[in-house]
């Protein structure tokens, strides 16, 4: 989940890992460092912090070093301090290794290597790999081979950087179930674990595969396999423009990510409904094909799987097969009930989630057919799966999702969309009907966001509270889901989100005078069930803030009005002011919108 940056040509190292860092902190944030070659000498810099921190300690040490690697950490294993921050080096300080992932045997191999004599400094798991290479180097006197000894060893996952002492003239970089690019141009290579951290540099980018192990040379790279036999990857051009992870006059990632809604839903619906039948890139699916499938899983974690709630009921409604959502981490230690006749969707913005890939190994072991979802090009997930697609939100750098989530369930509806025009169960006029409204999406979301002043009031009034209840029924229920997990990640405020008649049930007994309940009511047919519930808290003193897209009365404390659209895509609409709301309690609070604590962009550990 950490970052990790590596350059090697003839620009000076150091300016271009700092800046590559700064663009993946989002990814982890606890630590920084950075290992470069200084007169034939590693030298290390790190500490516990943040980039600008590590930026200031490397002020005071300035070199014209032109290798280098990098990291941001986000802890698994011992807590943030200089001590666990990477890189770390062998015993011998021969070897630095950068590392994101978990050796998960680290214990076993830790106990290997100090019954032979090795000391270890720190609490990380990372440690073992430079020991182990080291304790391999010794017998071998081979870089290559050392590194493709200990990689064979190590469970788990791992993207690493080694540089070694002996051998100044080269980074190696290998992976597995963690995501490692090498970015090419006529002033060196670029290492990153995330495109965007550099972009500005080259589009031109390997994405590397589980198991490869490459040599980076400043104009020359060999790639191997994990029995070092030679084999060649081919490069891809990014179209991602370097300005789009830039935060072009907005105070923040967030905020902006937010207002490139419109862009991002338009983009991803591309040219998709132009056609008289939807067709999409990679699928094509028969009726028979389609008839034959009894039951859709739709598995993902956090924001993504609420992308998959708020879409069950398209699914089901349009298609006649029964949809069942899951979290990822549940799915794959509860032995599903999987067979041939099962089509599983799997979501992850950034194609990395661990857990999500575990999933789909699964249900692809287990007979499903499997399609991924994704926003990054060529991510994991996309080359794991049967079939992918993508969303086309560009870099998310915010922690907290926003235009990913908008673009994911577009896609799910089009994708339900799809598999109605093959069953051919559903009537013409609804399927015309919801593409039309799918067009509609984003001029509708610029009005919601024109009125975003509306929103501040709300955030100045709740922002202290300690708890807030998010409440919806049916399709606004995941809504509720996704307002109350916004806000939690943040503002740090306590929320819990209810389908509303589940409150009196039992939550309804903590509401008190000025407890803020949110509530999001958009399906006519629902809402006077979900009103009532309302109702019922206001008479116990609760503060109530409705979104909606009907006239209701003046009854209650703030009513946020959203434009009307097909039942299927309100889930779009009425999710834009609960972001602006946490947005806008966040910053009220004075807290770090873009990076809040403890979290981090991309989860690739279990
Ligand atoms: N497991 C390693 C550690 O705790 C790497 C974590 C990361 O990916 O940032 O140091």
């Amino acid at each position: 989940m950490c970052g990790i940056v590596g350059y090697i040509g003839t620009k000076k190292a150091v300016p271009i890992l700092l800046e590559g860092l700064s663009k993946l902190e989002y990814r982890g944030y606890d630590s920084a460092g950075i290992a470069v070659f200084e007169d034939g000498n590693i030298s290390i810099t790190k500490d516990e912090g943040r980039v600008n921190h590590l930026q200031d300690l490397l002020n005071n040490k300035p070199t014209n070093a032109n290798i280098g690697i990098a990291h941001t950490r986000w802890a698994t294993h011992g807590k943030p301090s200089e001590i666990n921050a990477h890189p770390h080096a062998d015993n011998s300080k021969k070897f630095s290794v950068v590392h994101n992932g978990i050796i998960e045997n680290y214990s076993d191999i830790k106990k290997f290597l100090m019954d032979n004599e090795y000391k270890f400094l720190s609490d990380t798991d990372t440690e073992v790999i430079p020991n182990l290479i080291s304790y391999y180097y010794d017998s071998t006197n081979n870089l290559l081979e050392a590194i493709s000894l200990a990689c064979k060893d190590f469970k788990g996952s791992y993207a690493i950087e080694v540089i070694c002492s002996d051998c100044p003239d080269r980074i190696i970089v290998a992976k597995k179930d963690s995501p490692l690019v090498i970015g090419t141009s006529k002033e060196g290579n670029y290492i990153a674990s995330d495109i965007p951290a550099v972009l500005s540099h080259t589009k031109d980018f390997y994405l590397l595969e589980d198991n490869d192990i490459v040599e980076v040379f400043p104009s020359k790279l060999n790639f191997y396999n994990q029995n070092l036999e030679l084999i060649s990857r081919k490069t891809e051009k990014i179209s991602w423009d370097a300005s789009s992870i830039e935060k072009n006059g907005f105070e923040d990632f967030m905020l902006k990510e937010i207002y490139e809604q419109p862009k991002s839903i338009r983009e991803t619906i591309g040219f998709k409904l132009n056609k008289e039948k939807i067709e999409l890139d990679n699928i094509s699916f028969t009726k028979e094909f389609l008839s034959n499938i009894n039951k859709i899983f739709i598995i993902a974690c956090g924001t993504a799987m609420h992308a998959g709630l708020a879409t069950k009921l398209t699914f089901e409604n349009l298609c006649k097969i029964p949809v069942e959502v899951d979290m990822a981490s549940e799915f794959r230690y509860r032995n599903p009930l999987i067979d041939k006749k099962t089509l599983a969707i799997f979501i992850s913005q950034s194609g990395e989630t661990a857990d999500t890939i575990g999933a789909l190994k699964l249900a692809k072991e287990k007979g499903a057919t499997t399609i991924a979802l994704s926003n990054v090009i060529g991510s994991s997930i996309t080359r794991e799966a049967d079939i992918y697609l993508y969303t086309h939100a560009g870099p998310e750098i915010a922690v907290a999702s926003t235009k990913a989530y908008t673009a994911q369930v577009t896609l799910l509806n089009i994708l339900a969309l799809y598999f109605a025009e093959i069953l051919e169960y559903s009537d013409t006029k609804l399927i015309k009907e919801l593409k039309y409204e799918l067009l509609q999406l984003p001029n509708k979301i610029d009005d919601i966001l024109k009125n975003y002043k509306e929103v501040i009031p709300i955030a100045k009034d709740i922002y202290s509270a300690s708890d807030v209840f998010f409440l919806g029924r049916g399709i606004d229920y995941p809504v509720a889901m996704e307002g109350s997990l916004k806000l939690k990640e943040i503002s740090y405020i306590h929320s819990e989100s209810y389908a509303a008649g589940e409150l009196k049930h039992g939550p309804i007994a903590l509401i008190d005078n000025n407890f803020p309940v949110i509530s999001i009511v958009t399906d006519e047919m629902l809402s006077s069930k979900t009103i009532s519930n309302i109702q019922e808290v206001v008479s116990r003193g609760a503060k109530t803030i409705i979104v909606t897209n009907q006239d209701l009365s003046k009854n209650f404390d703030y009513i946020i009005k959203i434009p009307k659209t097909h039942k299927y895509l309100t889930p779009i609409l009425s999710v834009i002011p609960l972001q602006l709301l946490a947005y806008y309690i966040s910053k009220e609070k004075g807290l770090d919108v873009d990076k809040p604590r403890n979290l981090a962009k991309s989860v690739t550990v279990e």
